[in-house]
């Protein structure tokens, strides 16, 4: 059977993935990327390559954020303007999992809607999806005060909520961003230098089947380190998941 291929979204790919490599171009706080192709875009045959079939659990992310919503378990919801549980498409086969909301996510209720959230959506269409393709998570749904790192009895109040919802998702892969994320869903004390870079295994449970995870460098990491070797190696990663997941992987 002949493949149709949409020309434009793989010269809209080649672009983003050039940006990607020559140097992120973040016009303004808020910018966002050009406008993506729009579904109805999509030739009606073409299979939708960005989900999967639906959820076996009784959970919905709706209940899990409405709980997160009114969520004080630990400290941090005292001093949060919002809590933030994360959002995408529910039936996302990559899921991406951050550390904790900063400034603006708190501002907002919106999981990863800064500077880094702007580089997390440049990755995201260089891989040749959209940020609606994707769930976008957090380890914390409440901002730490002054974007310090999570304390291990915060991570063990929320982390439920996070193991609750890629149960919900089931995504194929996971990418888990930063050191804390990674060393959190994978139970290890291990350096992100150690960790990311080949696919390592979320285990939900005695029982369930173990998640692919990809460990890369937080979009927040990439900022303050700006160069093109740590940008391959972001890129490499991101080419290894969507090997994993089937989908063109840009040269
Ligand atoms: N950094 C994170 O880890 N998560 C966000 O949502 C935003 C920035």
């Amino acid at each position: 059977m002949t493949e149709h291929v949409d020309t434009n979204k793989v010269v809209r790919q080649h672009l983003e993935m050039e940006e990607f490599f020559t140097g992120f171009v973040i016009k303004g706080k808020n910018a966002m990327p050009a406008e993506p192709l729009r579904p109805s875009e999509s030739p009606a045959t073409e299979k939708p390559v960005t989900e999967k079939p639906v959820r076996k659990t009784s959970d919905s992310l709706e209940a899990i954020a409405a709980e997160v919503r009114a969520c004080c378990r630990c400290g941090l919801g005292a001093d949060r303007t919002n809590a933030v549980p994360g959002e995408g498409n529910p039936k996302a086969r990559i899921m991406f999992v951050g550390e904790a909301p900063g400034a603006d996510e708190d501002a907002q209720g919106r999981p990863f809607v800064g500077r880094a959230g702007q580089l997390l959506e440049k990755i995201i269409a260089a891989c040749g999806l959209k940020r609606e393709d994707v769930f976008i998570g957090n380890i914390l749904k409440c901002r730490p005060p002054g974007n310090r790192d999570p304390r291990p009895e915060e991570i063990v109040s929320c982390l439920p909520y996070l193991q609750r919802q890629i149960e919900c998702i089931e995504p194929e892969v996971i990418v888990a961003l930063g050191a804390h994320a990674a060393r959190t869903l994978l139970n290890t004390n291990k350096s992100i230098g150690q960790l990311r870079g080949r696919f390592q295994e979320y285990v939900a449970g005695i029982g369930r089947p173990p998640v692919k995870l990809m460990a890369t460098y937080h979009p927040a990491y990439l900022l303050r380190n700006y160069t093109p070797d740590t940008r391959r190696r972001v890129w490499e990663d991101m080419k290894k998941v969507l090997a994993e997941l089937g989908l063109p992987v840009p040269d």
